[in-house]
């Protein structure tokens, strides 16, 4: 017998004792659904329910923040009135809340990367409806600090692009005109984790935390940065200031959810 056929009449009897589990609630599963790379083959359907609220409009559309009531039309929020931010526009893929939070939470510190697919799937939408027609350059993932990489293992924001030129590629028969850039921006100092903090913690917190590597890489390039989650803005925004000292022309913002 082949070790391919042994191999999978053992994972079929695995399966039949041991169904898989809903990653939230922890609720045995419906077999039928596991093999298949989705958010259905995670979670069960009473936690799956609630599902991923995307982001469309009305959103600020500077820092791309949900508008719940109000004006239908796309505006700019009070806060990106009164502070700006660094970033040029910021664009999410869905609001950070219900099973999607849960997700991302296994994604990053459990190294659930089964649900990776379908987050990469939501990114490579946003960035078609968002950024396809502007002249992106460099397409960046927020570093994380090595003592951290080493940690986890890899770096939840590079994860989520991954596939984006195979993607490109397959959908559009060509290549795009950007590059994914891992290696010209370093997080420098470990921050502690800003969950809890207000904004102007944040913002000190992480003062000094990135620095730049081969400038000629930044200079004159607009840059699109990658990021999980996107709360106050504080990280992207000081990796944005940090990429403008450096001569970037312009720096946005894709992120997966958006608190
Ligand atoms: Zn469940
Ligand atoms: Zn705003």
């Amino acid at each position: 017998m082949s070790s391919g056929l042994k191999h999978r009449i053992f994972s079929g009897i695995e399966q039949l004792f041991y169904p898989p589990k809903c990653m939230k609630c922890g609720v045995y599963m419906d077999t039928a659904v596991q093999s298949s790379a989705s958010i259905q083959a995670c979670f069960c359907d009473q936690c799956l329910s609630s599902g991923f609220s995307l982001i469309d409009k009305p959103y600020c559309k500077k820092c791309g923040l949900k508008f719940v009531q109000g004006s239908s039309d796309n505006h700019v929020c009070q806060s990106c009135l009164k502070t700006p931010l660094t970033l040029g526009k910021v664009r999410a893929a869905a609001l950070y809340q219900g099973v999607l939070k849960d997700a991302i939470h296994l994604f990053k510190y459990q190294s659930c990367l089964s649900v990776a697919k379908v987050f990469e799937d939501l990114m490579f939408q946003t960035y078609e409806q968002h950024f396809f027609k502007d002249p992106i350059d460099v397409i960046m993932p927020v570093p994380l600090h090595k003592k951290k990489l080493k940690d986890r293992g890899f770096n939840q924001a590079f994860i989520l692009i991954r596939n984006f030129k195979k993607k490109y590629e397959q959908k559009w028969g060509r290549q795009p005109q950007w590059q994914i850039d891992t290696r010209s921006l370093f997080r420098i100092k470990k921050t502690s984790p800003q969950t809890g903090f207000d904004i102007d913690h944040r913002k000190t917190n992480l003062k000094g935390a990135f620095a730049v590597m081969n400038e000629e890489h930044i200079e004159n390039k607009h840059i699109l940065l990658i990021d999980d989650v996107f709360t106050t803005g504080a990280t992207c925004n000081e990796a944005a200031v940090q990429l403008l000292q450096h001569n970037a022309s312009k720096v946005d913002a894709l992120v997966l959810a958006r608190a």
